[in-house]
């Protein structure tokens, strides 16, 4: 399907709202019948009906029909955060007694799922590296049910071989899932590498404006329906109409904005990979990354977040680096229009800190909408304190 038609045309029928161009954002919790009969027809199966906003709504409707074809899936749920919609999926599909094998270091609330929460229910999950493929055949037990990707990890970047785990994970009857956010639907496609389901935070790239906190997971219609009639409407963790809205409004410039973002970034990793006082880059399209030829493989592009690791003596270093940037915010999160910076450190207490160890010196960026010369003049001032 065309890009162009999926984000100004499919799922929005107009002449249905006054020919309006923007959809409406219908904030209604419920809907009526018009006798007893279509009432039974919508409670029967409330994933065809729309019968109350926990489950369908029309203005969220709009927005799974968009991101289902971006990943080329057949449809796809969307939620109030990127976080359940990772945990809603799992807890549906797996059960007590299950086993999980996950890639290492994945998203740290996922990190959270998999180490308190999943293990509340009698689900356990081994973490293996991901950047060698027989790691997770040699996981795999006999109640494993379910391979956990993140391909590429939102700070240090390892990448697993997507079609290498589908075809193994296929050939044992074992689901597959990835949480695709740092790349979005437009720089990766894993549902047509085989992965079967596809989860990202909506609140990064797809909303693109740090307005939205949203997730969606996207998958065959038989995966998608058996999670919305039983976790999806019992935990509910819907998104709003205004959200979903926010979000349908994201992605009429998501493919220009990623543009902006990956071509951005990759000239400033050119600048900070030059420079003295910067030890190393890692991030997937740079030449020096060791998982370049598999990037370059299965990513259509990157851009957005990439880490360096500063030549610093002490703590006060990186922190007077961090602290002197003036237009990289210290936060949290990334996709938006603003640029960001996380120093490891924050992680741990400062005492804890060791100069020898480069993971402690590691510093992650996020490249916004601003001019690239705009943000490089910050940086070397930055480097230069
Ligand atoms: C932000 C993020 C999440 C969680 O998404 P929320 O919308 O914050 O719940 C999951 N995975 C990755 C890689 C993220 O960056």
């Amino acid at each position: 399907m065309d890009l162009s038609y999926i984000l100004n045309e499919l799922g929005e029928e107009r002449e249905q709202y006054f020919n309006a161009v923007a959809p409406p954002i219908i904030q209604t919790s419920n809907f009526t019948f018009k006798n007893v009969a279509e009432f039974r027809n919508a409670l029967a199966d409330e994933y065809e009906a729309i019968l109350y906003s926990r489950g369908n709504n029309p203005t969220v409707d709009i927005l799974r029909k968009k991101l289902a074809a971006l990943d080329g899936a057949e449809d796809a749920l969307v939620f109030g955060s990127g976080i359940a919609a990772i945990a809603i999926p799992i807890l549906a599909l797996l059960k007590q007694g299950d086993h999980i094998v996950s890639v290492a270091r994945p998203y740290s609330w996922t990190v959270k799922l998999f180490e308190r929460l999943l293990p509340k229910f009698g689900i356990t999950t081994t973490f293996v590296d991901g950047t060698r493929t027989e790691n997770f055949n040699t996981a795999i037990q006999s109640n494993t049910r379910l391979l956990y990707l993140e391909s590429p990890n939102t700070f240090t970047y390892e990448l697993q071989d997507l079609n290498a785990l589908a075809t193994l994970a296929k050939s044992k009857h074992i689901l597959t899932m990835i949480d695709n956010s740092y790349c979005s639907p437009l720089n990766q496609q894993p549902y047509k590498m085989g992965i079967d389901l596809v989860a990202q935070s909506a609140t990064k790239f797809i909303g693109g404006h740090s307005d939205v906190v949203a997730g969606v997971v996207t998958g065959s219609k038989a995966l998608i329906k058996k999670i919305f009639d039983a976790e999806f409407l019992n935990i509910g963790g819907n998104i709003s109409p205004m959200n979903a809205w926010l979000l349908i409004r994201g992605l009429r410039t998501l493919p220009l904005r990623l543009q902006r973002v990956c071509d951005s970034t990759k000239v400033i990793v050119d600048f900070l990979a030059n420079h003295p006082r910067v030890e190393r880059v890692l991030f997937p399209f740079h030449p020096s990354f060791p998982q370049y030829e598999l990037a370059k493989k299965q990513m259509l592009d990157a851009g957005g977040l990439f880490s360096i690791v500063l030549k610093a003596k002490a703590l006060e270093d990186v922190e007077r680096f961090c602290n002197s940037l003036k237009h990289f915010f210290l936060a949290v999160s990334w996709g938006g229009h603003e640029s960001l910076v996380v120093p490891a450190l924050v992680g741990f207490p400062a005492t804890d800190f060791d100069v020898a160890n480069p993971n402690h010196r590691l510093i992650r960026l996020y490249i916004g909408l601003e001019d690239p010369n705009y943000l490089i003049a910050d940086l070397k001032q930055a480097l230069e304190k």
